[in-house]
């Protein structure tokens, strides 16, 4: 990821007042989880290790756009999320680039969980997502970068958070198919990892090169209307939060509250990090300075905001809550953002914070299971009683 710039100010103002309606309807349907179903939260245990991760470790290889790097962590999300069950989807496109006039293959990967009523083609308009999102390619340039921090980390810790929810989210629908009438048509959200191709520049950041990924699905999802008559009118639409996370895992991560539209959300991610912090359940430790410091935030400076995969999205009215350390990590788009240089406890941390985050958002807490879903809990992980 790249640089600081501005958004147009008329769309500011906009976002702000969309914010006002979101808040409105966020906050009468969200779902705290208690302390006891915090506590059964599944643990990455030793899965986003740099060295021994099965998650993370074989994605800190090169990964540049139309290489066998590129394609070797692609299997890698199809193996995981297929084993999961989760339907597959592969955006495949060409375009030239600043460095080849030919046009060059770019592939963007989704994994969908939907309610089982819901899964077949004609239903795809009924269904809205929170949507987890990072970009898996790596910069071109030095040879041989890795990205530890971008984004081998964050697709791993993606994947780990689909699978700490996935059990939970499967036992909620079936109560749903048994119980109709205990739920509302909000519980019939699905769930999505997305996986972007080509966000870094083959050469200089410009908005000719960079997020080629992003860019082109945005614009196919704005562009691809469901049926008739449909709770949702386009694919972009369907999208009910796009929480990208980027340049994650180095140490001492500072993530502010970039849109006043969001911060309803962000807050809700920074409660949370403050109560498992609190009750000792994250690996960095109690005292450890806050991840996400800007619960109490009630200024947004205008125009400021960082150019990354969310920009297409944000400029099409999409909600963005934009998860990226500010300032950047220190070893930034040098050779030392490597598997060494990550900080492990901080990787799990940032993994657990996002996986309670979404345990909320889709109300997980009766169908957490005391053993975290056999990947054992954090309260396990880190010596604590059990509820
Ligand atoms: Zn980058």
């Amino acid at each position: 990821m790249a640089r600081i710039g501005t958004v147009d100010s008329c769309l500011l103002i906009a976002y702000s007042l969309l914010a006002f309606c979101s808040f409105i309807t966020s906050v009468s349907s969200w779902n705290r989880l208690s302390d006891g179903a915090l506590k059964k939260l599944p643990s990455p245990g030793d899965t986003l290790h740099p060295d021994k991760g099965k998650l993370l470790k074989p994605l800190l290889i090169p990964r540049v756009v139309n290489t066998e790097g590129s394609r070797k962590a692609l299997r890698h999300f199809t193996t995981f999320f297929s084993d999961l069950n989760w339907s597959l989807n592969y955006d495949n496109f060409s375009q030239p680039t600043v460095i080849s006039k030919d046009p060059v293959p770019f592939a963007n990967f989704w994994a969908t969980l939907d309610p089982p009523w819901k899964t077949q083609e004609r239903h795809q308009g009924e269904i809205g997502r929170l949507v987890l999102v990072a970009h898996y390619d790596s910069k071109i340039e030095p040879a041989g970068f890795i990205g530890a921090t971008d984004s081998a980390a964050p697709c791993a810790m993606i994947m780990h958070i689909a699978k700490a929810i996935d059990g939970a989210m499967r036992r909620k629908w079936a109560k749903m198919e048994k119980d109709a009438d205990e739920f509302e048509m909000a519980d019939e959200q699905g769930l999505m990892v997305l996986l972007l191709d080509g966000e870094e520049a083959f050469k200089w950041w410009s908005s000719e090169d960079s997020i080629y990924g992003a860019r082109h699905l945005a614009e196919k999802w704005e562009s691809t209307m469901n049926a008739a008559h449909s709770t949702y009118k386009n694919h972009l639409s369907s999208i009910n939060l796009f929480v990208l996370l980027d340049l994650l895992g180095a140490p001492m991560p500072r993530v502010p509250s970039y849109f006043k539209v969001t911060h309803w959300a962000y807050q809700h991610l920074a409660d949370l990090e403050i109560r498992l912090r609190g009750l000792g359940l994250l690996e960095s430790g109690k005292d450890h300075a806050l991840f996400l410091p800007d619960r109490d935030k009630t200024v947004f400076p205008e125009g400021l905001s960082i150019e990354d995969d969310h920009i297409p999205f944000l400029k099409k009215g999409v909600d963005i809550l934009h998860l990226i350390a500010s300032p950047f990590p220190s070893v930034w788009h040098t050779m030392n953002d490597d598997g060494a240089h990550l900080d492990k406890q901080v990787v799990n941390d940032w993994a657990v914070i996002v996986s309670a985050f979404v345990a909320e958002w889709y109300g997980l807490e009766p169908y957490l299971t005391a053993n975290g879903d056999g990947m054992s809990t954090i309260s396990k992980r880190l010596n604590k009683t059990e509820l």
